[in-house]
């Protein structure tokens, strides 16, 4: 039975029940144990040894089981505010559509992992990729194609995450970011092509449309830097040079802007 305590009302009256309870369960079964040991005779000469005996048996028994169950009750209580609050903070980091993490999620994740990067004086790399003309997929084709094509684009990069072992994320709308560790400029560029014509070359398809769209991705190469917001700032200024160039392209923000950011 799930106990609904949500007002301070409801916290006072569970607790006084709880009360009530034990106290009329020790009643009973004080009477009981001492009916049972002395007899039903009040008049009757009893040594007081034995007398302090049963009580103290009966108490003892009594807190104990209580003891037992409360804290079984409670321990229980706890496991599940526990799991709880896992599961509160996993869907908190979570984007609903793709099951990607969310952009709080990939901060979360990327915080420390650029600490130990840096620790371990490897260069961190960020990539931003953010689909082509979104807007008019979604205009011409309509929201739910809209919403298939992020979930495709989603597989690509949780695809490319597994194979080698990138943390992923949907940033927000069509935008999605990368991070990767101890790879050097010239293989970045090559994951980054890898995921652009990964997504360029899948057909999207619901019902009777078949589409294919592009992706644009701006990235940075960043060594010691534990910035991750000016790291992602620089990413997201080659990203919009890549937009500005044609889009469907990779474009690497160099070490001038990563001084100038
Ligand atoms: P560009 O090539 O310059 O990136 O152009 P764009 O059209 O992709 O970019 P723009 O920022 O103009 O439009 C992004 C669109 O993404 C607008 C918004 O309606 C759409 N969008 C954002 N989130 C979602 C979503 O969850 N589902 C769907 N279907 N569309 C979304
Ligand atoms: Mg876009
Ligand atoms: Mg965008």
């Amino acid at each position: 039975m799930s106990i609904q305590i949500t007002t301070h009302n409801d916290v006072m009256h569970h607790t006084a029940r709880r009360v009530a309870v034990a106290s009329g369960l020790s009643i009973v079964l004080t009477l009981a144990v001492t009916l049972i040991n002395l007899g039903t005779n009040p008049a009757a000469l009893v040594p007081v040894g034995q007398v302090i005996m049963m009580s103290m048996l009966a108490a003892i028994s009594i807190s104990a089981v209580l003891s037992g169950v409360l804290s079984y009750r409670s321990a229980r209580l706890m496991q599940q505010l526990t799991l709880m609050r896992s599961e509160l903070s996993r869907i908190s980091q979570t984007d609903q559509l793709t099951g990607l993490l969310n952009r709080r999620g990939f901060d979360e994740a990327a915080l420390p992992a650029l600490g130990s990067a840096h620790h371990a004086s490897l260069p961190a790399v960020v990539f931003m990729c953010d689909i082509d003309h979104f807007k008019s997929i979604n205009d011409r084709f309509g929201h739910e194609f809209g919403d298939k094509a992020l979930i495709e684009i989603a597989g690509v990069l949780r695809h490319f995450s597994h194979a080698h072992g990138a943390l992923v994320a949907r940033h927000g709308g069509e935008e999605f970011s990368v991070l990767m560790m101890g790879i050097s400029h010239e293989q970045a560029e090559l994951y980054a092509e890898e995921i652009r014509k990964t997504c360029a070359a899948r057909e999207i398809c619901s019902g009777d449309i078949r589409e294919r769209l592009t992706i644009s991705i701006g990235f940075t190469v960043a060594r010691g830097e534990t910035d991750l917001a000016r790291i992602m700032r620089i990413a997201d200024q080659a990203l919009y040079t890549a937009k500005r160039q044609g889009r469907d392209r990779v474009v690497r923000a160099d070490e001038m802007s990563l001084a100038a950011a």
